[in-house]
């Protein structure tokens, strides 16, 4: 059977990564994303360049009928064995007291409100075999102090929900793993208004550079592999030491 997978966010950084990876290794990809749809057409070509079918959602995260109508299309594909909950975003870096509600309620609402819901299609629908990821972050166990604690707090909760999800669904045959990156060269940083922030964290990580899309894409290939059989409930951390 050949494997289907969702990958939200999938029309840029790390989720294009990991839908071009899983496509390479034999998946056919669902990929969503919200508002760049020449960028999800040209994921979409790489799919199918790889000789894998591919499907590209305009649907938001963060609204249940949205969601429901991604899983639904991901479906025709055939039955879905895996779901990549990947589409986040950050928010203007800076100090705490200076967050708006409106920037903190979007954080909420895409990293967490939206992992649950394509968390609870996905679990609806799968069977035996399947699993999940969660993009989780470094920043969950590092706090980002003066740069956005709300969004590390919530990618904590990424991790929670990972240890939960994965002990409800085991005895149905389902793994739910995370992988928490540390800081990876997307466009994510320019949302931040640090769009080299790459290049500046480099001399706090120990193995002196920031990471790339393609090495949080190939732990996320991994832990939906059969080779990942065994593990469940992990939170893989690829933040280069850090
Ligand atoms: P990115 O380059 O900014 O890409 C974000 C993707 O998510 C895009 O495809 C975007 O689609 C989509 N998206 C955003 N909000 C959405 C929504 N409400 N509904 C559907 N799609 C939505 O981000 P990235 O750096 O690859 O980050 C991917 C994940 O890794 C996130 O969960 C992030 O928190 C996590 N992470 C990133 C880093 C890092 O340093 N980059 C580090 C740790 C963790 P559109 O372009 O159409 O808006």
């Amino acid at each position: 059977m050949t494997p289907v997978t969702v990958v939200t966010g999938g029309s840029r950084g790390i989720g294009a990564a990991t839908v071009r990876q899983l496509a390479a290794t034999g998946h056919d990809i669902a990929l969503c994303y919200r508002r760049d749809t020449a960028a999800a057409e040209s994921v979409l070509r790489d799919v199918q360049a790889a000789g894998r079918r591919g499907i590209a959602v305009q649907a938001d995260t963060t609204d249940p009928e949205q969601v429901v109508r991604l899983f639904d299309a991901a479906q025709e594909l055939g039955e879905i064995t895996g779901l990549v909950n990947n589409a986040g975003v950050t928010s203007p870096i800076g100090p705490f007291v200076d967050l708006t509600v409106t920037d903190l309620r979007h954080v909420v609402d895409v990293n967490l409100i939206g992992y649950v819901l394509c968390a609870q299609q996905a679990a609806r629908r799968m069977s035996t075999g399947a699993a999940i990821v969660n993009v989780s972050s470094a920043a969950a166990t590092l706090g980002s102090p003066g740069e956005y604690i709300h969004y590390a707090a919530v990618k904590a909760a990424t991790d929670t929900l990972t240890t939960g999800l994965a002990k409800e669904l085991g005895p149905r045959g389902i793994r739910v793993n995370a992988v928490s990156p540390g800081t990876i060269w997307t466009d994510i940083h320019t949302i931040s208004g640090l769009p080299d922030r790459p290049a500046l964290i480099a001399d706090r990580v120990p193995l002196g550079r920031a990471g790339y899309p393609d090495e949080i894409a190939a732990a996320i290939v991994w832990l939906l592999s059969p080779q990942a059989s065994y593990t469940s409930g992990a939170v893989l951390r690829v933040a280069g030491g850090q």
